[in-house]
């Protein structure tokens, strides 16, 4: 996805949007999507995940980057309700017409990231920096 217009450092370029479901239901049905090197998941909390395979919007093509532009982050409910947590995805620096917007996806996988794991998430943002894969380090 590429930025049309000059979007000043801090904006609000929209949210992740789809379904919510459990990570119980995650696994059940994308189980073995590890494999894909592809998805339309996001983490929002510890209870849901949303699935952008349905009712997502264009959030889910902004492609992974090592040198992003943009960030996801997790706007939590002010009253603690896990279904209005939001993932907002900003822009971290001035972006000019153009430019492809995207953002550090924050992939670790549950099983250990081997070198097939890694060519399976393989990077293609082509920045400087790029590390290859879409893998981070384990914390
Ligand atoms: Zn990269």
């Amino acid at each position: 996805m590429f930025a049309r217009v000059a979007i000043p450092a801090g904006t609000h370029i929209l949210d992740y949007k789809g379904r919510l479901i459990t990570h119980a239901q995650a696994d059940r049905l994308y189980g073995d999507s590890a494999a894909s090197g592809h998805t339309f998941l996001f983490m929002l909390n510890a209870r849901y995940i949303i699935d952008a395979n349905v009712g997502g919007n264009a959030a889910r093509w902004l492609n992974h980057g090592c040198a992003p532009n943009c960030a996801a982050s997790i706007h939590e409910h002010p009253g603690g309700v896990a279904l209005r947590d939001r993932i907002v995805i900003e822009a971290l620096r001035d972006i000019a017409p153009g430019e492809e917007l995207t953002y550090n996806y924050g992939i670790v996988l549950e099983m250990r990231h081997t070198a097939r794991m890694k060519r399976l998430w393989a990077c293609r943002c082509g920045a400087p920096g790029c590390t290859g894969t879409l893998l981070q380090r384990k914390r």
